[in-house]
């Protein structure tokens, strides 16, 4: 924890509260008597990842290792995704096949880019590939399918013809959109479901058409926060994530949002995705409620806590598109840390930013300051937000599915956020009434 984000929390004084109880906590102690290449794929995962691996190394142990290995080989493939310095035709075909070299003992890549800042995962490649062997047949089974259709998706995407020549890749239509999330974020979800079926931590039921629909939703949910909040950074690197079917609706070039006189219309853009990410989140919220494992939940929610947390924060803001690297407080990030333990607290963070979203929106449209001016597209936009985090604050206010024996309290089911819910809706159509007929 830096000194930075230390000061950065100091006018928040429960998340410093929150860092103390967090820096207190017991780190969990490697194991013992382990492979020299077991000890190097958790190096790996210290390496590679600050987020995820303290929440994977906090899972029970029927499920830890299988997750690190997961987590590992959908890395490298993903370092060969990013990578710009690899010819095409090559990059397509490690894709393609890299399923396969996970059976290959002692295969490794060394033709990453020098600059690439995970290379050394796949220069050392054969340590996981002999980890990964240790897994149990079903496990391998699983994060071998789950590499397979990652791989062939991104090899899709790498080869699509951009028609602005200076995009490397470019997202056309919503579909698109939603079929890349699928492939580098849904996939994860649904692989991560099968695992934890197969552990035995959770139910088998989970591994059903429904439970993988509620998977890949959650994935795709944390795909297009990340795809939201790395606009600038992406396009820098020449990829356009946001697709132009929604853009389009703004700006003839996706650069123009870099321009000052546009950034009404950047902001709109994002506020309209914004929305579309946040039609996820009821069937997040449902994913969650299933799982009964102490430790899967935590895994699940982290993620999308800080994921919701992240859109609170972008909500309306030009930031996305003047900074890059913008990430919420290290403190916050503890605290919800702090709250991922049961249903009924992830509830409540998600209730809390559903609210604090609606309130921007409302602040976003307050007729008096902007002397009524509030017509045609705007209140559609203000409308679609109003609507979408009511679905969220409604799916919070379901009683949680959450079984009697794993020792969860019940999500509080007080009738005073239905009333909220009721209010928005007519606060919201009576502000877009009145837009239209000023
Ligand atoms: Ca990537």
């Amino acid at each position: 924890m830096s000194a930075k984000a230390l000061v950065a929390s100091l006018a928040h004084p429960s998340e410093l509260v929150a860092i103390v109880k967090y820096l207190s906590l017991p780190t969990p102690p490697p194991p013992k008597n382990v492979s020299p290449t077991y000890t190097l794929c958790y190096k790996f995962l210290n390496d590679t990842s600050r987020s995820f691996a303290r929440v994977i190394q906090e899972l029970d142990s029927e499920l830890r290792h299988a997750v690190c290995i997961f987590y590992l080989v959908l890395r490298g493939l993903d370092t060969v995704e990013d990578d710009m310095t690899l010819p095409l035709k090559r990059k397509v075909d490690v894709l393609q096949h890299f399923h396969e070299y996970l059976y290959q003992r002692g295969w490794n890549f060394t033709e990453s880019g020098e600059s690439e800042k995970d290379r050394h995962l796949l220069v050392g490649f054969d340590a996981v590939i002999d980890e990964f062997l240790t897994l149990s047949p079903r496990c391998q089974e699983v994060i071998a399918d789950i590499t397979k259709r990652m791989g062939h998706g991104m090899a899709e995407f790498a080869e699509l013809e951009s028609p602005n020549p200076k995009h490397l890749i470019s997202v056309t239509t919503v579909d698109q959109y939603n079929l890349y999330t699928h492939y580098v974020a849904g996939l994860v979800g649904i692989g991560l479901t099968q695992l934890f079926a197969a552990s035995g931590l959770e139910a088998d039921s989970l591994d059903t058409p429904h439970g993988l629909y509620l998977a890949n939703r959650m994935g795709q949910f944390l795909q297009k926060v990340n795809i939201l909040k790395d606009w600038l950074e992406d396009l820098r690197d020449g990829r356009v994530f946001w697709p132009r079917e929604v853009w389009g609706k703004y700006v003839k070039e996706v650069e123009e949002f870099l321009e000052e006189k546009n950034r009404d219309k950047a902001v709109q853009c994002l506020n309209e995705l914004i929305v579309d990410a946040l039609e996820l989140v009821p069937d997040c919220l449902e994913y969650m409620s299933l799982l009964t494992n102490r430790s899967v939940i935590r895994f699940c929610a982290i993620p999308q806590m800080m994921a919701i947390a992240t859109l609170a924060t972008f909500f309306n803001s030009e930031r996305v598109f003047t900074h890059t690297g913008t990430k919420i407080r290290r403190g916050l990030a503890v605290k919800l840390i702090l709250n991922s333990d049961n249903l009924s607290s992830i509830q409540a963070t998600f209730r809390q930013y559903a609210l604090a979203i609606n309130r921007l929106n409302h602040q976003r449209v307050n007729p008096a300051k902007k002397g009524l001016v509030f017509q045609g597209k705007e209140a559609g936009g203000f409308l679609a937000v109003s609507r979408v985090c009511a679905e969220v604050l409604r799916k919070c206010d379901q009683k949680s599915l959450v079984r009697a024996d794993s020792g969860f309290v019940d999500g509080n089911s007080s009738g005073g956020n239905v009333v909220i819910i009721v209010a928005l809706v007519a606060v919201a159509i009576a502000v877009a009434a009145a837009g239209k007929y000023a």
